[in-house]
């Protein structure tokens, strides 16, 4: 079942493209990784995908789907004066504001606590965590506002290579066990090949999007691991 369909979409700010010809499309369960140099825009894609950009040309059909999204570590604020709890609930509605909610978002972070095993920690203090404990709040708060899509931007940078691990293995079983369909950008070329079924590799246009083993045949990728996933000047 496709979920998300992209039509030579063309992507940039004010006027100026960034990334064109992009194509491809997401079906249910599938896990995605998104790589390409420095620049190439990825978080630009990210933030198209999540509606907040909208694309110069081509289209973006996702229909109504709401999609669980972890942002980027340095753009959250680590020391958000809030409970685990508080954190993870205000998924439900998409914004760290307000503290009013009912039975029902209550049940669902919960869950998602559960899911990602912080039930323990829901009354501590959010700043006071460890960063792979953080992490997992910030996808139990994805969780709780995803139907069947999480979209992660470099969900392991920053972390050590104990805490990366585990994240990894997170993802695998929510994709295997829940059928959860995951779209990460990536910098760890080798994760991405290892735990990702299709590479979407993006530059100034698209590179390349298809199963990761026809990934590592293709140009893109012997020109990727060249370069180092660093901006060729
Ligand atoms: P990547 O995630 O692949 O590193 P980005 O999507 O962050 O790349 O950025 C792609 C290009 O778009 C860069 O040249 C960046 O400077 C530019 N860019 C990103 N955000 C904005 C913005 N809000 N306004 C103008 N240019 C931007």
């Amino acid at each position: 079942m496709s979920q998300i369909i992209c039509k030579n979409v063309s992507l940039g700010y004010e006027g100026h493209i960034v990334t064109k010809n992009i194509n491809f499309e997401v079906n249910k369960g599938d896990y995605i990784c998104i790589v390409g140099e420095n620049g190439s825009g990825k978080s630009t894609l990210v933030k198209a995908l999540l509606g907040l950009l909208k694309p110069f040309s081509g289209s973006i059909d996702k229909g109504s789907i709401r999609i669980g999204y972890l942002p980027q570590q340095t753009e959250i604020q680590s020391d958000f004066p809030a409970s685990v709890r508080e954190v993870v609930v205000s998924g439900c509605s998409g914004s760290i504001s307000g503290f009013f909610y009912g039975k029902k978002e209550r049940n669902i972070a919960l869950n998602c606590m559960k899911k990602m095993r912080i039930d323990n920690l829901a009354t501590k203090s959010f700043r006071e965590l460890s960063g792979g404990q953080k992490q997992r709040v910030l996808l139990a708060r994805a969780l709780c506002a995803a139907d069947d899509i999480l979209l992660l931007d470099e969900p392991v940078t920053g972390l050590d290579p104990a805490v990366t691990t585990e994240l990894y293995k997170i993802l695998k079983k929510l994709n295997h066990d829940d059928d959860m369909t995951i779209i990460m950008v990536s910098h760890d070329i080798n994760s991405a090949l290892k735990y990702a079924t299709k590479i979407l590799h993006i530059g100034h246009s698209q590179l390349f999007f298809g199963d990761s083993s026809e990934y590592l045949k293709s140009d893109a990728a012997k020109l990727f691991s060249r370069s180092g996933g660093k901006k060729n000047e």
